[in-house]
């Protein structure tokens, strides 16, 4: 049995990991690895970059069709969804985020991992608020496939 299956917490090795390429030119990174019928990524990507087998199948995303728009990420009621761009030493990450209060643009928070710990401080670059809010960190590029949401 899988860790995501015994804790629900994915490990790397679970998921399609772009690479230094795409990561540079900034992509989605879907770490949905649960069979449910669910399709609101795909409908929402302009440029056909997710697709599905079929409704209860997980999303595959193409790296070389995905532009790094971020609608998959504010659709995704998994929450499952996450830009992630690498520019020179930092990595701009982009997730969702439900609680409150809303982080500010501007602010130091701290950077937690997919088991929900702390490990590092992350600067907040952008806070779009909607449906489910995205906010944008920036924080060293080794944390880029670690860091997956905030503790403001
Ligand atoms: S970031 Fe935009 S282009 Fe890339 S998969 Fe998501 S919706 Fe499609
Ligand atoms: S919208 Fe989210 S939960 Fe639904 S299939 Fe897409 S990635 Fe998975």
């Amino acid at each position: 049995m899988k860790r995501w299956e015994r804790e629900g917490v994915a490990e790397l090795e679970d998921l399609n990991l772009p690479d230094e390429e795409h990561l540079k030119k900034g992509v989605a990174i879907i770490e949905c690895i649960q069979e449910i019928p669910c399709n609101p990524c795909v409908d929402a990507c302009p440029t056909k970059a997710i697709s599905m087998e079929n409704i209860n199948a997980l999303p595959e995303i193409d790296y070389d069709k995905c532009v790094g728009c971020g609608k998959c990420v504010e659709v995704c009621p998994g929450l499952a969804v996450f830009l992630v761009k690498v520019v020179d030493d930092f990595a701009l990450i982009t997730l969702p985020y439900e609680f409150l209060p809303l982080p500010e643009e501007g602010s130091i928070v701290k950077a937690l991992n997919r088991e929900g710990k702390e490990i590092c401080d992350a600067a907040v670059k952008k806070v779009k608020k909607g449906k489910t809010t995205i906010v944008t960190i920036e924080l060293p590029k080794e944390y880029a496939m670690e860091a997956r949401n905030i503790k403001v």
